[in-house]
This record gives C-alpha cells, structure tokens and sequence, in this order.
C-alpha cells in the first residue's frame, strides 16, 4: 500500500506485466509500419513513460513529438479539455501514430483526432496503454489497446493523482476499504436530508439527494429535468433506468470522496440491486442502510410544515404527499427485507429533537 497525498493506493499492475503490454503494442505497430518512418505523438504528460519504453521496444526507424492536453483535475475528468502544446507543423504526409497512456471516457481522445483531422497527415492511428471499455463512449475505435481495465482510478507509470505518483514504475488503483457508504431510508419527512447535513460533516462524506439532484435539474430546465418534473409534481417515482443512470453519474463526479450518503436512493428493488452492482465494480460497498422511523401522521405535518416554507409543490397539497407514501410502502418499503439479508438494515427513531436524532444515527456508524 502506498499514500499519495490524502489517499491509500494498493498495487494493481506489476511493472512486467505493463512492460509486456507496452512491448505487445510496439510489435504491432512495427508489424503494420515496418515499411515506412512512422511518427510517435505522445500526449504529455500521463503517456511520458509509455512513449519512452515503446520506442525502446520499437526495433526500425521513428519519429517522435507531443501534445499536451488537459481534462483531469484530481480524480476526475472534468469534461473540459483544453489544448496546451499543439501539434508541430511539420508533420505533413506523415503516418501519426498518437500514443495515450489511458483513454477512459474518450473526450481528450476526441479532442486529438479533432487536432488532426485539421492537418495533412498520411494517416493517424490511435494506440493507449490502458482503456477502459465500461465508461468509453466515444466513436473512434482504438486501434492499439494494451490493457483493458475496469473503471477504477489508477495511478503510476506516468498516471498521477493531483501530479504525484508518475515515477512509479507499477500501477496501484485506489484503496477503498476505509470508505463509509450509507443509505439514509425512510419516508419522505422523516428527516433523510436534516440529518446527512450533519453526518456529512461529521464523517467527511458526499451527500447525494436524488431528489435534489432532480429539482436542481427541473429549475436549470436540462433534459432529464424535464423528464422528471411530471413524475416529481405528481409525487410519483421517477422511472428506474433515469433515477439509476443520474445516481451513478454523481458518484462517478465524485470519486475522490471519502464515502457517501445515499439520501432517497435506492427507493425501488431494481435500484437497490443496479446500486449493488454498480459499487462492486468499483470495489466498493453499502455499509449500511439506516432507517428513519416515523408515524405518518406526524410525516404529514412535517411535509406540509416544509412546503410553507420551501414552495416545494409535492409537498403542499396532502394528497400528493398521500400518494409518496403510497409509492413508498409499494415500491420502497420491500428494501428493508432486501438488507436485512444482507445484514445492513438498521432503524432509528426519527421522533425526537434533532440533534439526539444525530446521536442516534451516529451510533450505528461508529458501531460499523
Ligand atoms: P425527495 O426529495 O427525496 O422526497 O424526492 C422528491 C421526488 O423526486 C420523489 O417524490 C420522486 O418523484 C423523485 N425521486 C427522488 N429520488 C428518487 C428515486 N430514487 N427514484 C425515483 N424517484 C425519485
């Protein structure tokens, strides 16, 4: 195990299993281009190390240059991607081979093949050392891929967290096993949100509320905002296939967080199992699930309390209100079977002054 600034990382790839992939591509691309002079375009500065050991397994005559691009802050791609070192001149005529280290959700790889269209190039190919097919969505296939990888962050061999770790000549993946994740459970008013305002700060953990991940969307009028208002104003659930792909997106944005409190989510069976799923492809986890137990009379005038106050719509008109509890004892209230057979199921009582609430949750985490 390994620490690079506030993170734990654990070993993933050996250095002669990244030099066997490295010394696999160089053959390749000497079998297709042994007859002419290609040119090595390296993306800096992740692919540094990758460009220097293929061209020490590549045995004719080439070129090489680099680009440089930038689209990871931290742990994640920020989506934006800038060009900071264009592409020389000279390279008119030439056979472009462009030499990643990683491609993942292949916008920098699309920003490249932007970059050369504009020129004169014979042709360009794409060769990377790592890809990882379970988030790229881009459409230009990989000509030369090393190794294939599952969605995890990785640093080492010119990969770098916050520019830390480039020199190792392994690769380590990020250690979740200190993680915390909790589902925050319970019926709309029972204080989900109150209470992750607290735990967040006191366990260090991103708080994600689908709920208000679908309002913020429905006031900046985006797609899936649009797609959800209907449901949400008629206090129905909003259809699985969204709710899941909206849930992952924010835990994808938020890799570097310590752990997560999943705050009305999952409220279906099929969300539960999609959410299962999803974290054991990243090695991580439910830790548990905690219950907020309130009567539903007392829920009732909690809502109707908050909707004076926010203007939130479903929460103003008692028949809809009626109808999220509905779709709660339908829908969500079969979870609490679901974790108890996994053994993470915890209630609490959600009556009471709020911050003994907090000790209450509290508690159960510390026990965890
Ligand atoms: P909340 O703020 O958690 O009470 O959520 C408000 C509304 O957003 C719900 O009544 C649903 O219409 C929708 N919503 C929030 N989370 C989910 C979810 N996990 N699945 C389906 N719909 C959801």
């Amino acid at each position: 195990m390994i620490k690079l600034h506030d993170k734990q990382f654990k070993p993933f790839l050996s250095e002669g299993e990244i030099q066997e992939a490295v010394k696999k591509i160089a053959l390749q691309i000497a079998e297709d281009y042994k007859n002419e002079t290609p040119l090595f375009v390296g993306v800096l500065n992740g692919a540094f190390m990758f460009v220097s050991d293929l061209m020490k397994h590549y045995p004719y005559d080439c070129e090489v240059s680099f680009v440089k691009l930038s689209s990871y802050q931290g742990l994640t791609s920020t989506g934006i991607v800038e060009t900071l070192l264009d592409v020389s001149e000279d390279i008119e005529g030439k056979s472009v081979i462009i030499i990643e280290d990683i491609i993942d959700t292949g916008r920098t790889l699309q920003q490249l093949v932007h970059l050369f269209s504009d020129t004169n190039v014979k042709e360009f190919k794409i060769a990377s050392l790592f890809y990882k097919p379970d988030v790229y969505n881009g459409e230009y296939a990989i000509d030369y891929v090393g190794i294939e990888i599952p969605n995890k962050f990785i640093v080492g061999y010119g990969l770098d967290y916050n520019e830390l770790g480039r020199n190792l000549k392994e690769v380590y993946q990020l250690n979740h096993t200190n993680m915390i994740n909790l589902v925050l459970f319970g019926k709309p008013g029972a204080g989900k949100g109150t209470q992750a305002g607290f735990l967040k700060e006191k366990y260090n953990l991103k708080h994600i509320s689908t709920g208000d991940v679908f309002r913020y969307n429905i006031k900046n009028g985006t797609e899936l905002g649009k797609l959800a208002k209907s449901f949400i104003d008629n206090g129905d659930l909003v259809p699985d296939e969204v709710t899941i792909k909206m849930l992952q997106d924010e835990v994808e944005k938020n890799s570097e967080a310590a752990g997560f409190i999943f705050d009305g989510f999952p409220r279906t069976t099929a969300q539960a199992e999609a959410l299962d799923n999803f974290l054991e492809s990243k090695d991580m986890q439910v830790n548990a699930t905690i219950a907020l137990e309130a009567d539903d009379e007392i829920l009732v005038a909690r809502l109707l309390e908050r909707g004076k106050a926010s203007g939130r719509s479903d929460d103003q008109d008692e028949s809809k209100i009626r109808n999220r509890f509905d779709e709660y004892n339908q829908k969500t209230a079969p979870l609490k079977n679901y974790y108890e057979g996994q053994g993470k199921f915890h209630a609490v009582n959600g009556i009471g002054d709020i911050t003994e609430i907090t000790e209450r949750l509290s508690k159960v985490i510390d026990s965890l």
